[in-house]
């Protein structure tokens, strides 16, 4: 039996930064990344960006060249899954029926895709976008493909339909609820996207429920809506979020619903045993303390360095600033800060410039801001809701005044 000083699973985003992480901190036994992708850990934003569009070539988004993990000494065992987690005798076993030992072990295993669950979604050309096989597949399909539907407006929906109606494909967006993006933002976003995305030709539908797949020789042919609407498809992608995949941890006692449950310092209930990244569940401060999950590289990344530091013997507690980004056509949205909760909007600049910002607001404190083709606000706008002070709301509104330069209210 082969046994690790820390044992990661999943050679993802947050497994990758806990690997560096433990190695950069100078800490010297072994280390071993389980993951059951057959690929070294990669950057999962281009997929629905840069990678899907053809821009950027595979070797161009891994995380580190392939010779870095075998000079830091992190061995790799990848294409397998963990299917057991024994807390007691410390060990994982694989879907290749190894038990490994381990004395810490970091579970960073990320999601899977959530999938249609109604009539025909078992058809052919049906695809999630979360993998290299995923757009891989999507890629060699596309040749043949005229009209995609799209299903699920948040942004790894409305990322791919920029990029392929970008490729000169015919794209159908569709979503459930009254406007895109209304999980993670606020309605002048989501009118702000809808209207961008109208303008690129995508035909976006909201209020608009998937009924079943149509196919034909078992390859998706159409979709139908429950109205009745047919849309025919040559291919169906499909962006209604992902499922922490946390079965094997659960099922060895770890507390957890949805996500796995962790504390300040990434560790769950189960001793020795660390969540980080889009499947651990935390307490974050930036939501008022609720216990969120949150699907970010910078969620991954910070999670896994408070992780190691407490492996490591530094008691740091995870507080960072949520982040994120979002490229679609020539607009980069930067987000900061968690919007939830909201009880006000300013909207910073004039979105027909598309240059703006619009700033969350929570009993008049500034707790997040979406920018859209404005990096000043972002890079300043940071400090506001790290603070938490209240500031003069006339100021905010008013894009001429740096945010560094508002003054409290
Ligand atoms: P992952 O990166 O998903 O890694 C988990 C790995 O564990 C996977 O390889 C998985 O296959 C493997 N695994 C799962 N179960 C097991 C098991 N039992 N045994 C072994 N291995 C297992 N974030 C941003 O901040 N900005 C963006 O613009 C952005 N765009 C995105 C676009 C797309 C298309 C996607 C899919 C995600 C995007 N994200 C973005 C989110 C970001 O990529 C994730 O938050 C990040 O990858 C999370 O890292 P992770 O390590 O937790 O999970």
């Amino acid at each position: 039996m082969s046994e690790y000083d820390v044992l990661i699973v999943g050679a993802g985003h947050a497994g990758a930064q806990a690997a560096i992480q433990l190695r950069q901190m100078g800490f010297e036994g072994s280390v071993a990344m389980l993951g059951d992708e057959k690929e070294p850990p990669y950057e999962r934003p281009p997929l629905s960006k840069e990678y899907l569009a053809g821009d950027k070539s595979f070797d161009r988004i891994l995380i580190r060249p392939h010779a870095f993990w075998s000079e830091r000494k992190v061995d790799l065992l990848l294409g397998r899954r963990v299917h057991k987690v024994d807390a007691a005798s410390k060990t994982v076993t694989t879907s290749n029926d190894e038990v490994i030992g381990y004395d810490k072990l970091i579970w960073a295993t990320g999601g899977t895709p959530r999938l249609l669950t109604c009539a025909g979604s078992d058809a052919s050309g049906i695809y999630s976008v979360r993998r290299r096989d995923d757009v891989d597949a999507i890629m060699a399909h596309l040749p043949e493909v005229g009209h995609v539907v799209v299903i699920g407006g948040g942004y790894i929906g409305l990322e791919a339909a920029a990029v392929l109606t970008k490729l000169g494909k015919s794209v159908t967006l569709l979503e459930a609820l009254d406007r895109v993006l209304a999980r993670v933002a606020g309605a002048e976003l989501s009118q702000f996207y809808e209207a961008e995305h109208r303008a690129h030709g995508v035909d976006l539908r909201t209020k608009t429920l998937v009924d079943c797949i149509e196919s034909t020789d078992g390859r998706a042919t159409a979709v139908l809506l429950a109205d009745g609407t047919r849309i025919a498809a040559d291919m169906v992608i499909v962006g209604i979020g992902i499922i922490p995949e946390t079965g094997p941890l659960i099922a060895a006692g770890a507390s957890g619903g949805n996500g796995v449950d962790v504390d300040a310092f990434c560790r769950t209930s189960l001793p020795d045993i660390y969540a980080v990244g889009d499947c651990a569940a935390h307490s974050n401060g930036f939501a008022s303390g609720a216990q969120i999950r949150l699907e970010s590289v910078q969620n991954a990344n910070d999670q896994a360095k408070v992780a190691v530091q407490h492996i490591l013997g530094q008691e740091n507690e995870y507080d960072a600033v949520p982040w994120f980004w979002s490229n679609q056509y020539d607009l980069k949205l930067q987000t900061v800060g968690l919007s939830t909760g909201y009880d006000h909007t300013i909207v910073r600049g004039d979105p027909a410039t598309r240059s703006f910002s619009v700033l969350y607001l929570k009993g008049g404190k500034l707790i997040a801001l979406d920018c859209v083709n404005m990096i000043k606000d972002y890079v300043q706008g940071r400090a506001h809701v790290v603070s938490g002070a209240t500031l003069d709301q006339a100021q905010l509104a008013d894009a001429s005044i740096p945010l560094k330069e508002v003054g409290l209210a």
